[in-house]
């Protein structure tokens, strides 16, 4: 195994599609690309194919973060929707992977007109806030697909904007990362991204994990009807919402020191999840 820092970018990378499939974030579409270590104006991802099946070096194509446009001009066609990554690229310059999804766990969120909340310990790095939605039709121009795909830089751009709280929008000079981890896409899906491959993978896990967690509790609540009187009181020790209606997500200062300590055990995840495709005979990492 070579460790030079571009066959370490890109093996992390094609591993990162295999376990993003593996665990449902992606089926045949959604993708996920890395900043070069290097050229951090270029940015990697695989060309228009299922995550599952990217094996080789070959299978990726490195993207100018200026204008998504391939490095080689005779690279294999690339993914439609790879805007989504080099805006985010441009606008963020500490943001070194992206993973955009249509997780079907996620989507009913994207749909339904129910806010996301962090509501377990896993998830606080969605913070305490419901988590933002961007929808596109709001950036469309006349002439141009209204397809819900991010075909251009502009619907990128846009979508990069909704990462960010009003009061950081306008920053100058603009802000290195994002305020949110993560943005919902109406009838569409989810963007993450994170600091490195690992952290981003982890967050899209967790949020499809969350919203899994969210559905359940909500449609059980619903079933339930909810506790009421002493037994609502004794569920939540006093302090919360144990009766009907919605339950509490996680507070600021819960959601904060959750992303704290679980962040410190990301490590943990990452190698079982690598062992997992590894030992899965669909998944080939050839670098
Ligand atoms: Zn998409």
């Amino acid at each position: 195994m070579n460790d030079n820092v571009d066959d370490q970018i890109q093996r992390n990378l094609i591993s990162a599609n295999h376990i993003l499939h593996f665990t449902s974030v992606l089926d045949a579409y959604g993708h996920i690309s890395a900043r070069h270590p290097v050229d951090a104006m270029t940015y990697l991802m695989s060309a228009n194919m299922a995550p599952a099946l990217v094996s080789n070096a070959s299978d990726l194509v490195q993207y100018r973060v200026n204008d998504s446009i391939a490095v080689d001009s005779d690279a294999p066609k690339g993914y439609i929707e790879r805007y989504i990554h080099g805006e985010m690229y441009k606008r963020y310059p500490d943001i070194a992977c992206v993973i955009h999804s249509h997780s079907e766990d996620v989507l009913p969120y994207a749909i339904a007109g129910v806010p996301l909340r962090a509501v377990y310990h896993m998830a606080g790095f969605l913070g305490p806030d419901p988590v933002p939605l961007y929808d596109v039709v709001n950036s469309y121009n006349a002439t141009e697909p209204h397809d819900l795909l991010i075909r251009t830089p502009k619907l990128g751009e846009d979508l990069a904007k909704t990462f960010l709280t009003t009061a950081n929008a306008s920053a100058n000079p603009p802000v290195l990362l994002p305020d949110y981890n993560v943005v919902l896409m109406r009838r569409h899906g989810f963007t993450t991204a994170a600091i490195d491959i690992q952290t981003a993978v982890f967050q899209a896990i967790f949020t499809q994990s969350n919203a899994k967690a969210q559905t359940t509790a909500t449609l059980l609540r619903g079933a339930f009807g909810g506790l009421s009187g002493d037994e609502a009181t004794a569920w939540t020790g006093g302090t919360g919402n144990g009766g009907t209606g919605a339950f509490e997500p996680l507070t600021a200062q819960q959601a904060q020191d959750c992303e704290v300590s679980i962040g410190a055990t990301s490590d943990r995840p990452w190698g079982l999840w690598l062992k997992e495709v590894e030992n899965d005979s669909l998944y080939t990492n050839n670098v």
